[in-house]
């Protein structure tokens, strides 16, 4: 997959994606990323690229002509979607960033100052994209949140192909607890499941610390759950320790919370 990035500030975005899983992709090919200057399609002495906003107010404007040079020149090289990073767009999540995972180019363009002129906008945007609602002073950081999130959807950048299937969101749950060595630390323990070697087991606690944990901190993900299922839930939860609870990071959810949950309260 093809990144065009429009940016002042292109050592910002080098540096960072040098580093990872993203910089073994780009040494392996598995996705390319190119910047592009504005400045060089400036047209004056200076390399001007933004001007004071007509009817006052602060911060400079990116302008509308100097953008136009710069993605004319990108979809020249073929179909890409543009997309303009932006306080103002719809909020990226997992099923944003799947959708352009499957899409061979895009072009991600970073605003700065105020930002850019409506009609650019208008005329040469596809769409807009928020990383959330506060304001950045540049799109790059944005454009590097689209670009490392997307490019874990790609074939052969994670080393475990299957990770992109089981992490937070990509089955509408959060991801489970997960426990290294040592066995016990600070006397908490490892849940004696992960250790039983029985697969079904395993599987079986996942998918319920899942559920168990997307019910702590993201209850609204779990709105579809069956009535039965919500209640196999509760069953579950009522039969571990206190200990295992607190080791799962548990600890905040009481009888209330799935009294709410299977809404008998
Ligand atoms: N005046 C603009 C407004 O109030 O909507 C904000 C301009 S901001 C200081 C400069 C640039 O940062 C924007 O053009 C945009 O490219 C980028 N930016 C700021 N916040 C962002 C966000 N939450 N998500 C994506 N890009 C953002």
């Amino acid at each position: 997959m093809k990144f065009h990035v429009l940016t002042l500030f292109p050592e910002m975005l080098k540096s960072a994606l040098s580093a990872g899983l993203v910089g073994q992709g780009l040494k392996k090919n598995l996705l390319q990323v190119e910047t592009h200057q504005p400045r060089e399609a400036a047209e004056d002495a200076h390399r001007s690229v933004d001007d004071r906003p007509f009817g006052g107010g602060d911060g400079m404007i990116m302008m509308a002509d100097v953008l136009a040079r710069v993605l004319e020149g990108i979809r020249a090289q073929g179909p890409t979607r543009v997309i303009y990073l932006s306080p103002q767009g719809p909020r990226l999540d997992d099923r944003k960033v799947r959708e352009l995972a499957t899409l061979p180019s895009l072009t991600l363009v970073c605003g700065r100052y105020g930002g850019i002129d409506q009609r650019a906008l208008n005329q040469l945007i596809d769409e807009e994209l928020s990383i959330g609602d506060y304001v950045l002073s540049g799109g790059e950081p944005a454009a590097l949140v689209v670009i490392d999130s997307v490019a874990r959807m790609l074939p052969g950048v994670l080393g475990h192909e299957e990770s992109a299937h089981r992490d937070s969101f990509a089955q509408g749950l959060l991801e489970h607890p997960n426990f290294t060595r040592p066995r016990q630390w600070r006397g908490q323990s490892v849940p004696e499941a992960l250790l039983s070697g029985h697969h079904g087991r395993i599987q079986e606690w996942k998918l319920r610390l899942s559920q168990l944990v997307t019910l702590k901190k993201r209850p609204e993900l779990l709105a579809g759950l069956a009535p039965a299922e919500r209640a196999n839930l509760r069953a579950f939860w009522r039969e571990m320790s206190p200990e295992e609870r607190q080791a799962c990071g548990l600890q905040g959810l009481q009888e209330e919370d799935f009294q709410r949950f299977l809404g008998t309260r």
